[in-house]
């Protein structure tokens, strides 16, 4: 039997900051081992022949890269290839998935994956496949061999857990988990980072601190690796000063946090007054820099207490602060968070489905904000962007003992991220999501 596992891009062409698509290679891990499994990844520019022999095509989707994701099933359903689909998108927009694709896997995959396999070899595929409670995720494994010879960005990607303690109402990974946190034993974590041998890791959980007993247990761990390595963490982490010298002698070099808005009742609305508790973002990022980690911090604009004035705020605060990177996010409602629905019943919604809409655009404003127009919150994230990754800009960030210079890796880090940055914001912007064909006409099952 042949399986063919495919990574859609959002558009008409691949990317320059790839990763690893790690939720596929925890597919492949869980596939029995007579099964020959190849991957396609567009973003890295793998093409896809629809013609070539395969059993099944198992598609990972996102939001933006659900149009895209349809449109491959229904060239592959076309010529009688059964096509599944799993992922955030097919699981809180089941119904949607469903008119495209033979079967959904809603949730995770783990131990689900092997029946549904052997669906497709008796004939016997079902339209979905649900989990009835999170698995746990000791002896998770990653298939990294289906990634061999493919050009992702030169970084370990590894997971400790899934799941997040917050609510932020625009966040797709609390729709998805609920208030689940599952986390995996740290020795198996350590082994995994050890094997892969690289010197710079990138841990993938939405939120590193969801419990900081156990963050403070893998930071000990990781003290021997001696690797250097980046997350996405809370910014409530800064309260924490045992647990930040931990981190920094573990060799996190580099942290993405959600700092949204630096008004107050933006933030109280999101449902992240929490960001409020650290005190100010000034004293959180001193004690960022006190210990050489760098910043990436994102902002989110458009929410009530947001006027045209706020992109020049947020810049010249990110500036200021020499982040080595940021971005500047026009707010976006994905389906199946509590924003979607409230922007929907207040009936402030642009598209009914901006991520299948053929008049959508990368960057574009999806709905109407109270403090501006929708054209003012597109233009002003695109200004906000432009200016940040502006040469003198990423010059002037760099010249920082405290942050971007504190050490060779971090250099060397930030001189990468930078660049790839700067090409992706002027790649991305106004792209059209899928590949230029209309939906509507698509076959649906
Ligand atoms: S803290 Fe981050 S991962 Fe957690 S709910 Fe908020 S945005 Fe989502």
């Amino acid at each position: 039997m042949k399986l063919t596992l495919i990574q859609p891009r959002m558009g008409c062409e691949g990317a320059t900051d790839a990763m690893q698509p790690l939720a596929l290679g925890i597919l492949a891990a869980q596939t029995p081992p007579d099964v020959e499994v190849t991957l396609v990844d567009e973003r890295v520019g793998d093409q896809l022949l629809f013609d070539d022999p395969t059993d099944l095509v198992a598609l990972t989707v996102e939001t933006f890269t659900a149009k895209r994701a349809y449109q491959i099933a229904s060239r592959f359903r076309a010529r009688g290839v059964p096509v599944v689909m799993g992922g955030f998108h097919p699981s809180l927009m089941t119904g949607e998935a469903l008119r495209f694709a033979d079967s959904v896997v809603i949730g995770d995959a783990e131990g689900i994956w092997a029946g549904v396999i052997e669906d497709v070899r008796r004939g016997v595929l079902q339209r979905l496949y649900r989990q009835q409670s999170p698995p746990p995720l000791e002896g998770m494994w990653v298939d990294r061999t289906i990634f061999a010879e493919k050009s992702y960005a030169p970084i370990g990607l590894v997971q400790y857990g899934r799941g997040c303690r917050y609510a932020c109402d625009f966040c797709s990974i609390r729709a998805f988990y609920h208030s689940h946190i599952r986390l995996r034993p740290v020795p198996e974590v350590v082994a995994e980072i050890a094997s892969l041998e690289r010197k710079l890791v990138f841990f993938v959980d939405d939120n590193l601190l969801s419990d900081p007993k156990a963050a403070e247990k893998l930071f000990r761990a990781l003290i021997p690796l001696n690797i250097r390595w980046a997350c996405q963490v809370s910014i409530d982490i800064t309260s924490y000063p045992k647990l930040l010298d931990l981190m920094a002698e573990s060799g996190c070099i580099l942290a993405l946090m959600g700092f949204e808005s630096l008004d107050e009742h933006n933030l109280r609305q999101m449902k992240k007054g929490w960001n409020l508790k650290i005190g100010d973002y000034e004293a959180a990022i001193k004690r960022l820099y006190e210990r050489g980690i760098m910043i990436y911090g994102t902002f989110v604009f458009g929410y009530d207490h947001d006027t045209s004035d706020a992109f020049s705020g947020s810049l010249e605060f990110a500036k200021r602060h020499k982040f080595c990177l940021a971005n500047f996010n026009p707010l976006t409602p994905t389906p199946g968070t509590d924003l979607y629905r409230r922007l929907a019943a207040e009936k402030r919604l642009i598209f009914d489905s901006w991520w299948l809409d053929d008049r959508f655009r990368y960057g574009q404003a999806t709905f109407h904000p109270r403090g501006m127009t929708a054209e003012e919150l597109e233009q002003g994230c695109y200004w906000a962007r432009c200016e940040f990754n502006r040469a003198t800009s990423i010059l002037g960030r760099f010249l920082d003992l405290k942050s971007n210079l504190s050490s060779l890796a971090s250099a060397y880090t930030y001189i990468v991220a930078n660049l790839i940055s700067k090409r992706e914001i002027a790649r991305k912007q106004g792209l059209r999501l899928g590949d230029g064909s209309r939906l509507g006409r698509l076959e649906e099952v």
